[in-house]
Order: structure tokens, then C-alpha cells, then sequence
């Protein structure tokens, strides 16, 4: 082996190593703006500026504001030099951590992969002027006297310019944009006294005064969410928790809008969004969430925030505990806004021996028909949506489905029938009508026959995050029958909707809508328009638990028999079961 061979290894230098760890605190533009915002809010700042610039779809300024603690030429030289930090001497001091910074790694990762220009004067130190500091990759071109007010201004510019994969990877602007309106939003959740602005060029999207938590609620989600919201307070022996919750009626479909802060540090955690949700118990289905806006006061030795480059998750040393306190804070702050019914009884662990039943089904004797009778509202829901459908047929009556007799109904959701051959077919109500809805929405969105008039225009307000991605969608929508029209700050007018959602649709189904199809995160994967065919498809169709009459199943199966593929759902979920004959006899050992 050659001495060239056996010497592969080698210890990088010192800014090679720091531009890998960029890689790991530096994901994206927006992790600048959380970096610098931290930074800002460590030093004490009561009012915090971000201003984007972009040009040609791209990014190419981030420069933040504060009135904060600002620093003295020295320390502003050294804030670029990595792991170096006012916030903590050792190890252990990070047990006791308030700040939300202590790694001293931001400023040198950000200026590893940027031109970075620091603008800063100390409110402690004694010279008039202040300093102005650029650095460049790492390495500082320009140090001298600048005059500026108290606090502290930092330029990035140029972001990644030396990491050429990094830039390419780059989101679009707008999906940066509204990424940034989130981190915002939830700083300013986590932190409501402070006064925050964030403006893209010249359009102010975030302003708030800084005031209390519902303050900024109200700013951020508008009134009319802020007014249903229930206050939560409370502690047990592990936490504190002070914040908001929405009641059972206001949900959404993930956990986009849990914001949850341990110690006033905004985190991720499903862990405990979970112990939240488990507090409404059977008040929500098992697929939606509550809105969330809570602050989670825990001992600083019982949580290690070192567990992220981004620290954005932590580790609670009691979680299990942790969570249990939640949950029972979250569930009587419920109930003592009167909206769990009472707890179901227990039921005695030794029920005496002659009560327990051997067969665990009590036998009823059939009604009239097999068919539960469904309520006059239900139906009337039931047939407008049906209607809706049933105007066009797209392909000539097929023999898709063999002809079916309608049994019952059961759990209002599976139609049951039997074929000819007395096989017995399940349907799942929902799955089948969505299917033909998602083929018919299809088809008349290819058409250009989506669009109709709603009779009432809908007023929906929007969060800023959402505003941003909204604005972004509203050409993609506006092909698939959506009209919408910015109607003053964060407000837009639904005119119109796909014609198969009905003229008449309920207002609230028409904001879930929207807020479903603008959730972060919401159609991973799929094309933009099949996202939205698909949303309008399940959002449309007949729900699980609607009871349908015996007439109304019938025609569904029609129009279901009627689809180009009507074994499944548009999301590949099956849409019938058939137990054939031959297996029921089988099962009963026939033969
Ligand atoms: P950390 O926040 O983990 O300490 P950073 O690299 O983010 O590390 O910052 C390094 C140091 O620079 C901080 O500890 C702080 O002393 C100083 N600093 C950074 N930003 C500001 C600011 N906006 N105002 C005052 N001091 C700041
Ligand atoms: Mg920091």
C-alpha cells in the first residue's frame, strides 16, 4: 500500500465544517428569519421588523430589525465566530436556559452561506455611534463606525450563494412567502407582547401592536374565530398551561393550528398535540383537531431543548406525565364551558355473575322494510346532494354493478344489499358517492362547466399564512369553479363554487373547504387540480352517518353503477364489499 493510499482521512478545516453544519440550522430562507427573530427576542427587543425583498421570483434580502440590548463592536465581531454566545458559560447553565438561543451557531452558520451586514449599538455602551459589520462567507470585508439608533439590524443577502444545490432546491416564492407568515404567526403566539411586522416588499402581510395572547389572536384569525375560543388555565404538579382552545365545533382537519410553546418556545410535538385532542375525548372525530393556542409552563430542569440543530422539538424528562396533566386540564376546561354532556357511567369491574350475558347482542325484532326511518333534515340533505349528481349521466347505463336489491342501512354509512345470486354486497354511502362525484367533477372541469354562482357570497377570514397561500392557489381554483375576492385585510368572498357543490351549500362547508384545501401539507404528491377535485369530490358527497331511505340508497348505487370505475374510491379506498353466498355457506360449514 503507497503512503498516499493509507492516508485517506483528514480533520476539515474550520469553514468547511461550519458550512456543513449551516446545512443543518440554514434549511431554507425561512430558518434566516426564525434564527435572527430569536436572536432579536433574546435581546430583549419590543418591537422586531422583517422585511423580504424579492426580485424575479427569488428571495434576495432578509433583514430584520430589533430595539433590542444591540451589542458593542467587540461582541458584534464576535457574534460571527461560531459557538460563540452571551447566553450561556457551560453545560449546565443550559438546564436553566431561558433564551431561546445557546448553541452560538446561527450568525456563523447564516454568514458561512451568505453576505451578512450586522448594524447594531448597545444601549449599556458608552460611544454615540454604532457599528456596521459585513461578513461575507464567513470572513469579515468591512468593520467601522456606523450611525444608527439602539438595537440591532441584520442584512442577509446573497443566501446560499456558495452552496449552489441548497439554492437550487429552493421552494417557489410564494410557498416561501406563506412559510414565513407561519413562523411569524407563531412567534408572535409565543411571544404576543412583542411588536412584529413582516412586510414583502412593499406589502405589509403581519402587523401586530403587541398586547396579550388574545390580542394577538384576534389580530391573527380575526374576530369572529377569537370569539368562540375557550380559555384554558390551569396547572398540575409537572405544568402550567395558559392559552386558548376551540370549542367541538370549530376544527380542522389536522394539526396545522396547535400551537403549542413549552417555556415560551414555539414547538413541534404530536406528542402532546395528541394529549390536547385526547382532552375532547368523543367530542371530535377521531380525524379532526381543535384549534390550539397554548403556552406550557414546565420546571427548566424537566425539558432539554438540545435536541434539534433548529430546536424545534424538546424533550420533556416527564412526559407521560406531562401529557396525562394536559389532558385533564384540557377536558375540564371543556366542561366548565358547559359542552361535555356528563361522563359515561363507569361500569362496575365485578358485575355480579347472573347479569353478564353469555351472547353480547340484544335481539330486536326488524322494522318495518329493515330501514331506520331517517329524520326529515337528514333526508332533505341527503337528496339536495344526490340531486346534485344525478342530472347527467356520463356514460350511458352500464352494467357495471350487477342489479342490486336494497336491504337496509346499517351504522348510517353501509348500504346493504343482495344481488340475484343472493350475494351480499356492503357499500360504504360516502366512499360511492364520492367516486361519482370526483368522475363528474372531473369531467365538467375538463368541460369548463364548473362554475356557479353561490346565492350568498361567503365571507371567509384567513390567518396570514393561509392569506399567502391562498393568494398563490387562486388561479388553480379559479379553474376548478372557485371565485374568490380579496375583500379587505385577510377577508375573501366566495362567488362562486364547482356546480356540484349546489348553489345552496352551506357556508361553513364552503370555509372547511377552503381551509382544507390550504392546510399545509394537504395534497402531498398529487397534482395541484386532481388535489382540489378530489377535496370538492369528499366535501360534497353524502356523509358517513347521514341516513339515507331506501329510494335514496337505490339511486345511489345507480349513479355509482353508472362510473368508470366503480370499485373504488377517487382515493383508492374500496367502495363496496361483497360476501358471496358461496362463503356464507362455507362460514356456516355447508359445505
Ligand atoms: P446564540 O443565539 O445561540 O447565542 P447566535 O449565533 O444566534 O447564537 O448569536 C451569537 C451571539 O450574538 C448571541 O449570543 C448574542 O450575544 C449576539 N446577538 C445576535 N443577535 C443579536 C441581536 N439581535 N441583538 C443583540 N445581540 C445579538
Ligand atoms: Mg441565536
Amino acid at each position: 500500500m503507497s503512503d498516499q493510499e493509507s492516508c485517506r482521512i483528514r480533520v476539515l478545516d474550520d469553514a468547511t465544517v461550519t458550512r456543513i453544519a449551516a446545512g443543518e440550522v440554514v434549511e431554507r430562507p425561512a430558518s434566516v428569519v426564525k434564527e435572527l427573530c430569536e436572536n432579536a427576542i433574546d435581546a430583549g427587543a419590543s418591537r422586531i421588523a422583517v422585511a423580504i425583498t424579492s426580485q424575479g421570483g427569488r428571495i434576495t434580502a432578509i433583514r430584520v430589525t430589533d430595539d433590542g440590548c444591540g451589542m458593542n463592536p467587540e461582541d458584534a465581531r464576535l457574534a460571527f465566530a461560531r459557538y460563540a454566545t452571551s447566553k450561556i458559560t457551560a453545560i449546565d447553565d443550559l438546564f436553566a436556559c431561558e433564551t431561546l438561543g445557546f448553541r452560538g451557531e446561527a450568525l456563523a452558520s447564516i454568514a458561512s452561506v451568505a453576505r451578512v451586514t450586522l448594524v447594531t449599538k448597545a444601549r449599556s455602551g458608552t460611544g454615540i455611534a454604532g457599528r456596521r459589520i459585513v461578513n461575507l462567507g464567513g470572513d469579515i470585508v468591512d468593520d467601522a463606525e456606523a450611525g444608527c439608533p439602539f438595537g440591532t439590524t441584520i442584512t442577509v443577502e446573497d443566501l446560499f450563494y456558495n452552496t449552489p444545490p441548497r439554492k437550487k432546491f429552493q421552494k417557489s416564492l410564494s410557498a416561501e412567502i406563506a412559510f414565513i407568515s407561519g413562523l411569524i404567526e407563531r412567534l408572535v403566539l409565543s411571544r404576543p407582547h412583542i411588536s412584529f411586522v413582516l412586510s414583502h416588499n412593499t406589502r405589509q402581510i403581519i402587523s401586530v401592536p403587541g398586547g396579550d395572547l388574545g390580542d394577538a389572536i384576534i389580530h391573527l384569525y380575526g374576530l369572529p374565530v377569537a370569539r368562540q375560543l375557550i380559555r384554558v388555565t390551569g396547572s398540575g404538579t409537572r405544568v402550567r398551561l395558559d392559552g386558548y382552545i376551540s370549542p367541538p365545533s370549530l376544527t380542522r382537519k389536522n394539526p396545522y393550528q396547535v400551537y403549542i410553546s413549552v417555556n415560551s418556545r414555539i414547538i413541534a410535538s404530536r406528542a402532546l398535540a395528541g394529549a390536547i385532542k385526547e382532552g375532547y375525548a368523543t367530542l371530535l372525530p377521531a380525524d379532526r383537531y381543535p384549534l390550539a393556542f397554548l403556552n406550557l409552563e414546565i420546571i427548566a430542569s424537566d425539558v432539554d431543548v438540545n435536541v434539534h440543530p433548529a430546536k424545534r422539538e424538546v424533550r420533556l424528562s416527564r412526559e407521560f406525565e406531562v401529557r396525562a396533566e394536559i389532558t385533564t386540564i384540557v377536558r375540564h376546561s371543556l366542561a366548565s364551558a358547559c359542552l361535555i354532556a356528563s361522563e359515561p357511567e363507569r361500569i362496575p369491574a365485578d358485575l355480579p355473575h347472573e347479569t353478564q350475558e353469555l351472547f353480547p347482542y340484544r335481539i330486536v325484532a326488524p322494522r318495518e322494510g329493515g330501514v331506520h326511518e331517517p329524520s326529515r333534515n337528514d333526508r332533505f340533505a341527503t337528496e339536495r346532494q344526490l340531486r346534485l349528481t344525478e342530472t347527467e349521466s356520463m356514460i350511458p347505463p352500464g352494467s357495471r354493478l350487477p342489479d342490486l336489491e336494497i336491504i337496509g342501512q346499517l351504522g348510517n354509512l353501509y348500504i346493504i344489499a343482495r344481488t340475484g345470486e343472493d350475494d351480499l354486497i356492503l357499500i360504504d354511502q360516502h366512499a360511492a358517492h364520492e367516486r361519482v362525484l370526483y368522475e363528474q367533477v372531473r369531467e365538467r372541469s375538463l368541460r369548463d362547466r364548473a362554475t356557479q354562482e353561490l346565492i350568498e357570497p361567503v365571507v371567509i377570514s384567513l390567518s396570514p399564512r393561509e392569506c399567502e397561500t391562498l393568494a398563490a392557489a387562486i388561479p388553480l381554483l379559479a379553474q376548478e369553479g372557485f371565485t374568490l375576492d380579496a375583500f379587505g385585510p385577510r377577508n375573501y368572498l366566495v362567488r362562486t363554487v364547482p356546480v356540484l357543490l349546489g348553489r345552496n351549500i352551506e357556508p361553513g362547508e364552503v370555509r372547511e373547504l377552503i381551509a382544507e384545501l390550504i392546510a399545509p401539507g394537504s395534497g402531498k404528491g398529487v397534482d395541484a387540480r386532481e388535489h382540489i377535485r378530489r377535496i370538492v369530490a369528499c366535501r360534497g358527497a353524502i356523509k358517513a352517518g347521514a341516513s339515507c331511505s331506501p329510494d335514496q340508497c337505490l339511486r345511489l348505487i345507480r349513479q355509482l353503477a353508472r362510473t368508470e370505475n366503480p370499485s373504488s374510491c377517487p382515493h383508492g379506498r374500496p367502495t363496496m364489499v361483497i360476501l358471496k353466498k358461496r362463503r356464507l355457506d362455507q362460514l356456516f360449514g355447508r359445505i
